[in-house]
């Protein structure tokens, strides 16, 4: 396989290390609902873990949860994210840690993105990070100033590497808008340990060497890999704003514990873009999978909308756009459908068979062209000279990592009840019982008995479905 590797700046052959692949993703800080933009990011890691294992390369993939220390600014600036979470919602921010992560993981679920196989807590992990600290400590990369263990950058030589930005350019990139830390040496200096000093109010902290405190963000990620993945990582992944100061200060801090280096492929997917430019959580629409849902888009269509674009080019959302990737989604699982209930047996031709696997793995090996693969999706279809049989045995093939649900049965039921339009998914036997509830709690909810509709709510869910109030209908689906 070939990877576009940020450090180098170059295509690159890829070679595990060790027969397979370490890989590290920079897991979601669980302080709001993620939006569409960062599950771009997770759904192109989750391509390029099924891509290699479609092309023979077998993984091990951890991920953290970032639960603690990511500020509102990447360079030690702002307030505690998990802070004002809890301070939005009213709640402790253990509890905000624990609903967010849930529905991280649902969203996930309903892209198709695979949950990795090694997921970890960042406040899990504290005594890792103390041991990494005090070791840095001992190696003279660190300085302590009021209350706070920071980083030494001026003690590395390539800093600047990954960016592979000038110096002077990140100093104007590190200034804007915040104020730099009068405690710092160097603008580009890091904190390792935060004690009392940054938050009066810090609800999660820990015992340490330097007081009372909590870990810095980048701490944690290198932690984590290195516990659970040793001291060489083959392939590390983010979206590219991780590049710095991110991954820029995890080499620092985890070469400079290590004594050498430590990830060879750096790999990074560009962003999703709304069309005033960058994606917000508080500033505009909040996009989120629910969010689409409730405009009645199956969530899949956003990955097909996401793997028809390069990862390393910018994406630009619009609901023009995912309104042609939907239509352009459907019209494809239809025609499997209707392939499948013509299916025949017989005629096989191996070797047209093996042509489009080469193709299609072809594609992927190409740093990841995921639009190549879907256009040698299409030529499949296309071929007149195969059989049903046979061209379905290779959607499902490339569906193993395309992911898009190519060949399962999903029954959609648009029914309407009075004005009402409900859509049912897989509503399957419950079909009759789920109609009568949801008519029940329409006429709960006119009548402003609420507590009643709430009531209702949940005996759908003790029968296993969600239910979503959309604008135009009332979504009813299988948890
Ligand atoms: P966070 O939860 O803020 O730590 O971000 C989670 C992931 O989303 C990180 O890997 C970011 O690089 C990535 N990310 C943030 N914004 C975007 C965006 N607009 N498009 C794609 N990825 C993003
Ligand atoms: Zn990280």
């Amino acid at each position: 396989m070939e990877l576009y590797n940020t450090l180098s700046k170059r295509i690159e052959e890829f070679v595990p290390e060790n027969g397979v692949v370490k890989m590290y993703t920079c897991g979601p800080t669980v302080y709001h609902y993620a939006h569409i933009g960062n599950l771009r990011t997770y759904l192109f890691e989750d391509v390029l873990e099924k891509s290699l294992r479609y092309l023979g390369y077998p993984v091990k993939r951890c991920m953290n949860i970032t639960d603690v220390g990511h500020l509102e600014n990447d360079s030690d600036d702002g307030e505690d994210k998990m802070l004002k979470g809890a301070k939005r919602e009213g709640k402790t921010v253990w509890e905000i840690a624990e609903h967010y992560t849930n529905t991280f993981f649902k969203d996930c679920e309903k892209l198709n993105i695979q949950k990795p196989e090694i997921v970890e807590k960042a406040t899990d992990h504290v005594a890792e990070y103390i041991q990494m600290i005090q070791a840095l400590e001992a190696k003279g990369y660190t300085y302590f100033a009021e209350g706070n263990v920071y980083f030494d950058v001026s003690k590395i030589t390539g800093y600047f590497e990954l960016s592979g930005k000038k110096e002077e350019d990140l100093k104007v990139a590190v200034r804007e808008g915040v104020s730099v830390d009068q405690n710092k040496k160097s603008p580009f200096d890091f904190v390792l340990w935060f004690t009392k000093s940054k938050f009066e109010h810090q609800a999660m902290k820990w015992e340490s060497p330097w007081g009372v405190g909590y870990p810095g963000w980048h701490i944690e990620c290198s932690a984590i890999a290195l516990k659970y993945l040793g001291e060489r990582v083959d392939i590390h992944c983010g979206g590219v704003d991780n590049i710095f100061p991110h991954h820029t200060n995890e080499i620092a801090q985890a070469e400079s514990y290590l004594g050498h280096k430590w990830v060879d492929f750096w790999c990074h997917g560009e962003h999703l873009n709304d069309q005033s430019g960058k994606m917000s959580k508080s500033k505009g629409e909040f996009l989120t999978v629910s969010l689409l849902e409730e405009k009645g888009y199956n969530p899949l269509c956003y990955r097909y909308f996401c793997l028809g674009s390069h990862y390393r080019n910018q994406l630009v959302f619009s609901y023009e756009s995912l309104e042609m990737a939907s239509k352009a989604y459907e019209k494809l699982i239809n025609r499997i459908k209707e392939m499948r209930s013509i299916e025949e047996e017989g005629k096989t031709d191996p070797e047209r068979v093996e042509v489009y696997r080469r193709k299609f793995k072809e594609a992927l090996a190409n740093d990841l062209n995921t639009s190549n693969a879907l256009t040698v999706l299409y030529e499949v279809l296309k071929d007149e000279t195969m059989s049903n049989h046979e061209k379905l045995n290779l959607v499902d093939s490339f569906d193993e990592v395309l992911s898009l649900s190519l060949t399962e049965e999903v029954n959609e039921e648009k029914i309407t009840i009075g004005e009402q339009m409900v859509m049912l998914i897989n509503a399957g036997e419950e079909k009759e019982e789920l109609l009568a509830l949801v008519d029940l709690r329409m006429k709960a909810k006119q009548e402003k008995d609420f507590s009643r509709a709430d009531a209702l709510r949940e005996k759908i869910e003790a029968l296993g479905f969600l239910i979503k109030d959309g604008r135009d209908q009332i979504l009813v689906s299988r948890k």
